[in-house]
């Protein structure tokens, strides 16, 4: 990993989570986003997707290979590592670009990794990690999201292929990924928990087609699309693990993507805080700043204090990944906690923008359209109480 900067050894000795690899690791990120991702990335949400060049950089820089194998090109670093790097791009205050990002390293090229075999690795890791081979993962369909189950996309074995049918929906860089990771079932008759298994779709196979591109309410650096499965005919060696085992490999690699995502999460309402508080301070109604308004204040400090609960919440589920602990409860609190969090962190921080909140030049404004998916996508709010319910 080509870290530069020094580490804060004050920061690391702060925290019983974070050493010092994963403080510098944190300064190289915060640096690239100050850098790189900030001053560019309003022409990005109008153009609706991030450029390849930015994602080739952030590929150099080491980080879609944080988790992942030397012998692939990666830093072999852990959970907390990517929680590192999800909360510095969620405080980037442009969450599309966190997104195109984390869908790649944490949600999509994991189902790679985690069931592909020696031959699909080589081929495809070094590509996926420096950035030239950015990843998609299809799942969700239009009548099938919370319920994985329902899905209905249909492969079926014919000699030495498979032969995709079906449509995907809502798939973050659908437009743009260059190997795509998709579900469908063998069986459509079967029992759902064993008839679904991976598939690894390159863009350009004939059958795959790119549908409509979808139009979002936020997250708008980041593309979305529709994906249509027609006569879609893949060599046999695209099955990712072993036929049936997918719906097992998406509820394990959920796991991780809802860790990632709760960190993310709290990066985006740290940024939202800051921001807001740097605008009471100086910004004036009544004869003083808006900050001597005690009700604003504890608002910000209650907001400060759960945004620092939830940041605890994600360590404590990373720690336990790490440690190889099954934590489907706490990881379900995370992904339900700060979904929510960040959601009422940006309606109070718009709040005391006043109208200039309320403006489409300022960054709240853009940060409390980005947050509201975080209660639904990877995981809704309800479905996540559920889980927490199963096992209280
Ligand atoms: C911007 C965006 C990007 C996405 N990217 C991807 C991607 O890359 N790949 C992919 O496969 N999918 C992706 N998704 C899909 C996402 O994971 C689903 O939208 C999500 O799982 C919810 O499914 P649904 O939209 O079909 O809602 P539904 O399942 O229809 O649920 C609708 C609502 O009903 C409620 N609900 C559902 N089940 C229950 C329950 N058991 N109890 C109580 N209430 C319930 C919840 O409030 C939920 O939000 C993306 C979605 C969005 C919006």
């Amino acid at each position: 990993m080509n870290i530069a900067s020094k580490p804060d050894p004050a920061v690391a000795a702060r925290s019983p989570y974070f050493t010092e690899e994963h403080e510098m690791l944190r300064a190289q990120v915060r640096r690239f986003v100050e850098r790189e991702i900030k001053p560019n990335a309003a022409p990005w949400e109008e153009a609706g997707f991030v450029p390849r060049e930015v994602l080739r950089r952030m590929g150099g820089l080491g980080f879609f290979g944080i988790r992942y194998p030397a012998q692939y090109g990666g830093a072999e670093m852990d959970t907390l590592a990517t929680v590192v790097l999800a909360e510095e791009l969620g405080r980037s205050t442009f969450a599309g670009v966190a997104i195109t990002a984390l869908v790649h390293t944490d949600m999509a090229s994991v189902h790679l990794f985690n069931a592909g075999n020696d031959a699909q690795k080589s081929r495809w890791m070094p590509g996926v990690i420096d950035g030239s081979v950015i990843t998609a993962v299809a799942i969700t369909e239009p009548d099938a999201g919370s319920d994985v189950k329902g899905m209905r996309t249909i492969a079926r074995r014919k000699g030495d292929a498979y032969v995709l049918d079906g449509s995907k929906t809502y798939i973050t860089n659908g437009v743009h990924a260059d190997l795509c990771c998709v579900a469908a079932k063998l069986d459509l008759a079967g029992p759902p928990s064993r008839s679904v298994s991976m598939f690894l779709v390159e863009r350009g196979t004939p059958g795959f087609t790119v549908g409509r591109v979808l139009d979002k309410h936020g997250w708008r650096s980041s593309d979305t699309a529709e994906l249509v499965f027609k006569e879609c005919r893949i060599p046999a060696q695209n099955l990712l693990g072993h036929e049936g085992h997918g719906f097992h490999a998406i509820m394990h690699n959920f796991q991780n993507e809802r860790i990632v995502l709760g960190a993310m999460a709290m990066g985006e309402a740290q940024a939202a805080l800051d921001l807001t508080l740097d605008y009471v301070k100086t910004r004036k109604a009544f004869g003083a700043p808006l900050w001597d308004k005690q009700a604003i204040r504890q608002r910000l400090a209650m907001l400060s204090a759960k945004v620092e609960a939830g940041r605890q919440l994600v360590c404590n589920a990373a720690w336990l990944d790490t440690r190889g602990v099954d934590a489907t409860k706490e990881v379900s609190m995370v992904k339900a906690y700060c979904g929510e969090l960040v959601n009422e962190v940006m309606y109070d921080c718009l709040q005391f923008h006043g109208g200039a909140g309320y403006m489409r030049e300022s960054a709240i404004e853009r940060m409390t359209r980005d947050a509201r998916v975080q209660a639904i996508g990877g995981g809704a709010t309800e479905v996540m109480l559920e889980e927490i319910a199963k096992r209280i």
